[in-house]
């Protein structure tokens, strides 16, 4: 007797999509079927560490692709772990992954702008199971969980639309076997040649044999008939395992495809034997595209953990930092006891090992392309800088040990550079003889950073100042207090000191100019009592009557402004407010000081103008405006 399931919304959902726009690359199916299998039975062997009755008489771990002509359809069938009716139901009819509602939102957005879009959207969630219905109309799955009895096994059969059905079925063997019925446009599968150029294509090198039925030439008939013999279609090496010399480029690429789920070339990868005190093998990859949930810092690590090719677990975490999520590979060791759990990776000495390994060689992989003399390595590493820089950034609060090599490989925009192409080490290379620090300065975004007024007299110098407008900045660079022995200096906090770039003449008529404007300082500390720590006249500034600045070590109000719009609580700090002696505007503000209206007013408008200047809004927005008004009628 079968009974009838709907679909979790989200699945009905994406069979939508997977029906209707996945016409053009329809061969991935195979791939994604012979990955879960080839899951299934990576568990299998895990579990039957501790358990090894669930091998039961079949210890040979295998999966077998075959298709009826007649009938039309294709079956994949594995001994792997297999599903009880429970797991069926639940992990054929839902869709576990969590971000999958905002995936699916990303993806409608994608499908209104840009086909292509789209499609490498798909290829980087892997739609893993539901795939099947790219070129079936009706999917039927049998299946016996290990260690169950063989009148607990399950039918799973859907056509794809609002719902799919469950009956229980006697099944001898354990393991999966699923029949997808084809659609009228997908009869091109029906032929072993074209199976085994996909399984060749996709999945050479998964670890497990991949059996096909022999066909042999019927003279009589003339045309291929297929026996009952079955013969191995793949190389099943696991690809990392094999010598450097002995894979080529393509089948590194290839394997990142399926080990990755992603439709596009890495852009660079890295293949290790590493030997001494714990031995390992690395295989690691960059993407060359950020995924679409970069930014999840839930989500975990890219990295597979194999002991003795033996698959342990996917996404180990303990193996890479947090800021290096990005990175996909397999990390295969040779001293990892076989039953390891997540818990005890955590203390491994041998994991610790790895971890710092595969991380510093993931930062001199970056290195290496970052300084390559080869103009191409060098577009690569700006395409690399644009996906995944920010990020690395993280690194300077995350990983201490590797800060300067992280600091390294960072690139900013410029006052002289638009494009984010300059590097600390460039800018020191251009420091005025004289200069003493890096100056840097954080904005929402290049335009508000390049009119910033606090940027007036390193222009007027000619002293290069780095901008930086990645959300991350701020945060980061907290962490980063010298490069190679300078030390950095945001220019939007503290005082400016330009030290011995300023001549005794420039000192000595800025100390006269900031006596003179004593009385307006003292007004305005009264006045702006309430909205700013302390006023003080400066030399930063040619063309802007004023600007806002935070004492040293102070969150900058683009830090607030972040923070904020998290939610999280923020210390109410005043700014600065720091005034230009020789602007027009604060002379006049001189001539007012004897009036109370007029000087208040200004004054405030000022105060407001610096903010906005800044990439904020005044307090009072309307207050701002009719002060403003009132001067201009
Ligand atoms: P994913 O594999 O990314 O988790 P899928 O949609 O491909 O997502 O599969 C959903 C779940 O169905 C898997 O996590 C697994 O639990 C189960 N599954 C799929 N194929 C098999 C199989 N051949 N044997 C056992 N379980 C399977």
């Amino acid at each position: 007797m079968s009974t009838q399931h709907p679909f979790q919304a989200e699945v009905a959902q994406l069979l939508h999509l997977v029906t209707h726009s996945l016409y053009s690359n329809k061969e991935i199916f195979l791939r994604e079927l012979i990955s879960n299998a080839s899951d299934a039975c990576d568990k299998l062997r895990f579990e039957a560490i501790e358990n090894g009755a669930l091998y039961e008489d079949a210890p040979t771990l295998e999966i077998r692709v075959s298709y009826d002509k007649a009938g039309k359809t294709i079956t994949i069938e594995d001994n792997g772990i297999g599903l009880s009716l429970e797991e069926a139901i639940e992990n054929l009819g839902t869709i576990a992954k969590s971000g999958t509602r905002e995936f699916m939102q990303r993806l409608s957005e994608a499908r209104r702008n840009d086909a292509k879009a789209e499609g490498a959207l798909i290829g980087q969630f892997g739609v893993g199971f539901y795939s099947a219905f790219i070129v079936a109309d009706r999917v039927t799955v049998e299946s016996r969980r290990a260690g169950l009895p063989p009148e607990q096994g399950v039918r799973w059969t859907s056509e794809g639309t609002g719902s799919f059905e469950t009956e229980t079925i006697t099944r001898a063997k354990r393991g999966t076997a699923i029949t997808l019925h084809l659609r009228e446009d997908a009869g091109e599968f029906l032929s072993a040649w074209r199976l085994k150029a996909i399984i060749g294509k996709y999945s050479e090198h998964i670890s497990l044999p991949i059996l096909m039925p022999k066909e042999t030439w019927d003279k009589d008939k003339n045309e291929y008939v297929t026996s009952d013999e079955w013969e191995q279609v793949n190389a099943a090496s696991a690809l990392w395992s094999r010598p450097k010399k002995d894979v080529t480029d393509e089948q590194y690429i290839e394997f990142y495809k399926q080990l990755a789920h992603d439709g596009d070339a890495p852009l660079l990868w890295s293949h290790n034997r590493v030997e001494g005190a714990t031995e390992y093998t690395q295989l690691l990859y960059i993407p060359s595209k950020a995924p679409w949930d970069l930014w999840n810092r839930d989500k975990r690590g890219g990295l597979k953990l194999y002991v003795k090719r033996v698959f342990i677990m996917d996404d180990a975490e303990q193996l890479l930092p947090l800021y290096l999520r990005f990175v996909k590979g397999v990390v295969d060791s040779a001293d990892l006891p076989l039953n390891v759990s997540r818990e005890l990776l955590q203390e491994s000495r041998d994991v610790k090992a790895i971890r710092e390994g595969s991380t510093r060689r993931v930062l001199t992989m970056l290195d290496e392309l970052a300084s390559s003399g080869d103009e191409a390595d060098r577009k690569k590493y700006a395409d690399f800088y644009r996906e995944f820089g920010a990020v690395l950034k993280e690194g300077l609060g995350e990983d201490f040990a590797n800060r300067e090599r992280i600091a390294k490989l960072l690139r900013f925009a410029s006052t002289t550079s638009d494009d984010v192409a300059v590097s600390f080490a460039d800018y020191k290379a251009r420091m005025k003889p004289g200069q003493k620090a890096i100056y840097y300065l954080t904005a929402d975004s290049l335009v508000a950073a390049k009119g910033s007024p606090q940027l007036e007299v390193f222009r007027k110098k000619g002293i290069e100042v780095l901008l930086m407008t990645d959300r991350v900045d701020e945060w980061a660079l907290q962490f980063l207090h010298e490069f190679d022995g300078t030390p950095l200096q945001s220019v939007a906090k503290g005082a400016v000191d330009l030290g011995e770039l300023e001549d005794e003449a420039e000192k000595k008529a800025a100390a006269e100019a900031a006596e003179a404007m004593k009385p307006v300082v003292e007004k305005l500390k009264t006045v702006l009592a309430e909205r700013a720590s302390d006023v003080r006249s400066t030399t930063r500034l040619s063309d802007s009557p004023a600007c806002l600045v935070v004492p040293e070590g102070a969150m900058s109000p683009q830090m607030v402004r972040i923070l904020k719009q998290a939610g999280q609580p923020v210390p109410d700090t005043k700014p600065i407010l720091e005034i230009n002696p020789g602007h027009g505007l604060v002379k006049k503000l001189h001539g007012l000081i004897g009036t109370e209206g007029p000087f208040a007013d200004l004054a405030h408008v000022l105060f407001d103008q610096a903010v906005i200047a800044e990439g904020g809004l005044p307090d009072d927005p309307a207050a701002y405006v009719r002060r403003v008004q009132a001067m201009l009628g």
